[in-house]
């Protein structure tokens, strides 16, 4: 009997970080399957140099990525790609994960020629289609394709249950992105830290919902966090986008308590996190990841698809408005016990065993024995 195949397939970064743990764990039982990874090369470079992390590189990359073109075009190409590598290789399963227009593809391609879909990082949920825009309309569509789903946690699992999945096909694994977190923060040997003895607050924003105005007003609230906390150091690793930049750098530039830095590749951006006291983001990924390190986040935006996190105490959501994230970091910058309640609070996303979950299940899918049992917990 030959091997079953599985396809692996991402496109952008966070996917990179959250799938690798997966491929690299399945591919500790290559005896049992193939595992395939597949890029889109929806953000190519910087994909590319995530997964270099892990040691891994994409066994097919279809490069899709243009200046400047459309949904459309993105979809179209990718589809046609994945559907092209599906009829040369006939894989027993896809996996996608998350929430991008690559995941979406990937489900309507496995589809489209009846190959079962199975959801990493499932479950997700905003209470509109539109918003965020298209990450929501991506996670719905692969929910409906797929075939396993694994959700983060029991949250994400009620919303899929709610929509009427076959309970028998969902599982909570915890986010495979707390596996990555751990595993870069005990093998980074060579980290870039800011030279500052005091205390290092850590901002980003990249969100396109954030891009103008909201960014103004976050980036001012940073500024007059700084002056008013002298033992701060504030560190923003800076979005490519032209605008973004140019907003941020008219705002915090020339500071001398202020580094604006090129976006660290991922080991030192988790060793960065891991130095910080306080970190002010509108990052999906970022908000799973802080609390595994005990760091309070205050969340950048007006609503999150990871209410888990705001729930247990370990994110505060506080949008854009000035003088509320002022307010928010003052408090946990000026009280020991604020900032201990949120630093103590337990995370809700998972102990870093999420991708030997998501083997298990795929293997008992696939009807394979199923090598060392995960803990359940
Ligand atoms: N990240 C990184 N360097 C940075 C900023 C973020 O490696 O300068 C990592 C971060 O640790 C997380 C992922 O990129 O794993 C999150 O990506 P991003 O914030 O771009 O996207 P989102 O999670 O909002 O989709």
């Amino acid at each position: 009997m030959p091997k079953p195949v599985i396809f692996c397939v991402i496109g952008t970064r966070p996917e990179a970080i959250k799938m690798a743990p997966v491929v690299l764990e399945l591919r500790r039982y290559s005896e049992l399957a193939e595992t395939t990874l597949i890029s889109t090369g929806q953000h190519d470079e910087i994909l590319l140099a995530a997964l270099a992390t892990f040691g891994l590189k994409p066994d097919a990359d279809l490069g899709i990525m243009r200046h400047g073109q459309t949904l459309a075009q993105v979809t179209t190409r990718a589809l046609d790609g994945i559907a092209a590598l599906i009829s040369d290789s006939k894989p027993n399963l896809v996996i996608g994960q998350g929430d991008t227009t690559t995941t979406f593809v990937a489900a309507l391609a496995a589809f489209y020629s009846s190959v079962p879909f199975a959801h990493v990082e499932a479950g997700l949920r905003t209470d509109s289609i539109q918003n965020p825009f298209p990450e929501e309309f991506n996670r719905r569509v692969a929910g409906l394709v797929a075939k396993l789903h694994f959700p983060p946690t029991s949250w994400a699992k009620e919303n899929l249950l709610k929509e009427g999945k076959d309970p028998l096909t969902v599982f909570v694994t915890g986010n495979t992105g707390i596996d990555a977190v751990l595993e870069a923060a005990e093998n980074t040997r060579t980290p870039w830290f800011p030279n500052h003895a005091g205390r290092v607050l850590l901002l980003t924003t990249h969100r396109r919902e954030n891009w103008g105005e909201p960014q103004r007003r976050i980036a001012e609230a940073a500024l007059t966090l700084v002056n008013q906390f002298p033992d701060t150091l504030l560190v923003v690793p800076m979005h490519p986008n032209p605008q973004v930049r140019d907003l941020l750098t008219s705002i915090l530039g020339g500071h001398d308590r202020i580094e604006l830095i090129e976006p660290p590749e991922y080991p030192n951006f988790v060793k960065l996190m891991q130095r910080c006291t306080l970190i002010l983001s509108d990052s999906g990924g970022v908000q799973e990841e802080a609390p595994a390190f005990g760091l309070p986040v205050l969340v950048l935006r007006d609503t999150t698809e990871r209410p888990e996190g705001v729930h247990a105490g370990t994110a505060k959501l506080v949008g854009t408005d000035r003088d509320r994230i002022v307010e928010e970091g003052r408090r946990l910058l000026g009280d020991g016990d604020a900032y201990r309640a949120m630093a103590q609070a337990v995370s809700p996303y998972g102990d870093g065993h999420a991708s030997a979950r998501v083997r298990y299940r795929v293997f008992e899918f696939l009807g394979l024995d199923t090598p060392d049992v995960p803990d359940w917990n």
